[in-house]
């Protein structure tokens, strides 16, 4: 399984100032593609931090590591520094980097730019690193390759981050898991609890390797409990993936019905047959 983790820098995330919409946005992105996100860490601008963050994904052989913020012009800026802090490299102006700022200013008709040393900051990438195009904003993105690991560093504004992951992140991850597809259904479920659930739930996952089935409580209505769920697999084929969770639903729900509970609505797929 291809693992991918995600570093979110920025005090405002942990302050709760900023809600962190890029660790969910790239939660879901990278779901589709058929792979999932091993760990999310959300850190302060801090050098140290940053650095111990990535030391810990690499130490996990993830095989992408997405560093998001801190990409900008002022001090409190620092990842990329960090990013080479951690891998024992040093960070040097790149003159490609340069040159994709420079082009940004041109576009947008601000052609005698200064390089100032805060502009300059933002090409300051570390050594080894390839800088990343970015279409929407000013500083650039940087890819670095630590062993059998790529690790990204993007802007923390959601726009250039996303932009930058599309054109230059995703076609990479893409190419490593190969295409795979996702089957999912949501269903719910009324008059059966959580805790009668786990043993069935956890039965499929058994002998469904790899299968995603979660329960999500609903809360009560007129006393009867009511559990939304989701369930997915990745398969190589559509066909086999369709077909694999319907029958996970039907055990399920043949399950529940035997206990007492009943279907209640199911989104997208086939109809379910009903056991009991
Ligand atoms: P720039 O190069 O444009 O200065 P940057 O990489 O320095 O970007 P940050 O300074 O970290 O980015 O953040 C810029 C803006 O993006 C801030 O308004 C911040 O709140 C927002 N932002 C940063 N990280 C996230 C996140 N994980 N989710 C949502 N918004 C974020």
């Amino acid at each position: 399984l291809v693992r991918v983790e995600a570093i979110t820098v920025g005090k405002e995330l942990l302050t709760g100032r900023t809600t962190n919409t890029n660790a969910t946005w790239l939660g879901k992105r990278i779901t589709r593609l058929g792979t999932t996100i091993g760990e999310i860490t959300t850190v302060d601008d801090d050098l140290g931090e940053i650095s111990m963050a990535l030391r810990s994904s690499l130490s996990r052989s993830s095989d992408f590591v997405i560093v998001v913020g801190g990409l900008g012009p002022t001090p409190d800026d620092m990842t990329l520094r960090g990013v080479a802090m951690a891998v024992g490299r040093g960070v040097r102006v790149d003159q490609r980097a340069l040159a994709l700022m420079k082009d940004h200013y041109a576009r947008r008709g601000l052609g005698g730019v200064v390089f100032t040393e805060a502009r300059e900051k933002m090409a300051t990438i570390p050594e080894g690193s390839t800088p990343l195009r970015n279409d929407v904003g000013t500083a650039p993105g940087a890819k670095l390759e630590v062993g059998n690991s790529v690790v990204f560093c993007l802007p923390g504004v959601p726009s250039e981050m996303k932009s930058i992951f599309l054109s230059s992140v995703e076609p990479e991850i893409r190419g490593k898991v190969g295409t795979l597809h996702r089957s999912k259904t949501t269903f719910r479920l009324e008059g059966i609890f959580e805790s009668d659930l786990a043993p069935m739930i956890s039965k499929e996952l058994r002998e469904h390797p790899g299968s995603y089935i979660k329960s999500h409580p609903r809360g009560l209505r007129e006393g009867v409990s009511r559990i939304e769920m989701d369930v997915a697999v990745v398969r190589k084929e559509k066909r086999d993936g369709d077909a694999e969770v319907g029958e996970i639903v039907d055990h399920i729900v043949s399950r529940v019905v035997e206990k007492g509970g009943k279907l209640k609505q199911r989104k997208g797929g086939q109809p379910v047959r009903r056991g009991g």
